[in-house]
């Protein structure tokens, strides 16, 4: 990780946090910044996404609230470059549900999202909420809340997989899939069942897409994907997976 965010104290992270706030209606933006500011956080806007991303750059922020319509370079951009780099707690904001779905598919690394219109107090507690699990994901104690699974630990709460210490990035559904699996570690689940279970009833994708979310998983697990010791494959009926004891 190139860039690291400056925290205080685990206590009450949030009465000291910096939120970089980048959205381009000026309107929004102050009044967002002045509720947050209300709440006890260090607010710093920026109008632009090349304006955000340079402001996030010269001094990383706790968290940054990013608008998904922006001019020029639109908060897609933004979040992918921050990523590079960066685990710095996302909200991305978008106006319609349907964006939010769209780009939650995306993998873009948001830590979540928020649909205008919404509430000052729902901001917040989303951010409150946001801040309290980078918190708790970086203090060693949590380590001990993940789960080991072949080479990687797999943290539930933070929707997130660790390998030697660093985030290996899956697709949220490769995630809920490795989630459903974990839940129900040692039994058998067929193609068309996983699709049900994790995708939903109303799916009507292909069983080749579990084997490719799954091809993914192994990758970011296994010490070797060709030969999985967690997420095995069970001939001519579907996939389990097996914790070690
Ligand atoms: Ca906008």
């Amino acid at each position: 990780m190139a860039v690291t965010s400056p925290r205080q104290s685990d206590a009450m992270p949030e009465r000291t946090s910096t939120i970089l706030l980048v959205e381009d209606e000026r309107a929004l933006r102050e009044a967002l910044a002045d509720a947050l500011t209300s709440e006890g956080f260090v607010v710093k806007q920026a109008d632009t996404g090349a304006a955000g991303l340079a402001a996030f750059r010269a001094a990383p922020p706790d968290l940054i609230l990013l608008d998904l319509m922006l001019p020029e370079m639109g908060g897609i951009e933004v979040c992918r470059s921050i990523r590079s780099s960066s685990r710095v707690p996302i909200i991305m904001v978008t106006a319609k549900a349907s964006e939010t779905d769209r780009i939650s598919g995306l993998d873009l690394g948001a830590d979540d999202y928020v649909t205008k219109p919404f509430s000052s107090r729902e901001l917040v507690a989303r951010i409150r909420a946001v801040l309290r699990r980078a918190a708790a994901g970086e203090s060693p104690a949590a380590v001990g809340s993940r789960l080991r699974i072949a080479e990687a630990e797999i943290d539930l709460e933070g929707q997130r997989i660790l390998r030697s210490g660093s985030v290996v990035h899956v697709k949220p559904k490769a995630f809920q899939l490795l989630a459903f699996l974990i839940q129900n570690a040692g039994r058998v689940y067929s193609r068309e069942q996983l699709l049900d279970r994790v995708w939903g009833y109303d799916y009507a994708g292909e069983t080749r897409t579990v084997d490719v979310h799954m091809h993914a998983l192994r990758q970011a697990i296994e010490a070797v994907p060709a030969q999985p010791t967690a997420l095995q494959t069970v001939r001519n009926i579907g996939y389990v997976l097996r914790r070690s004891a």
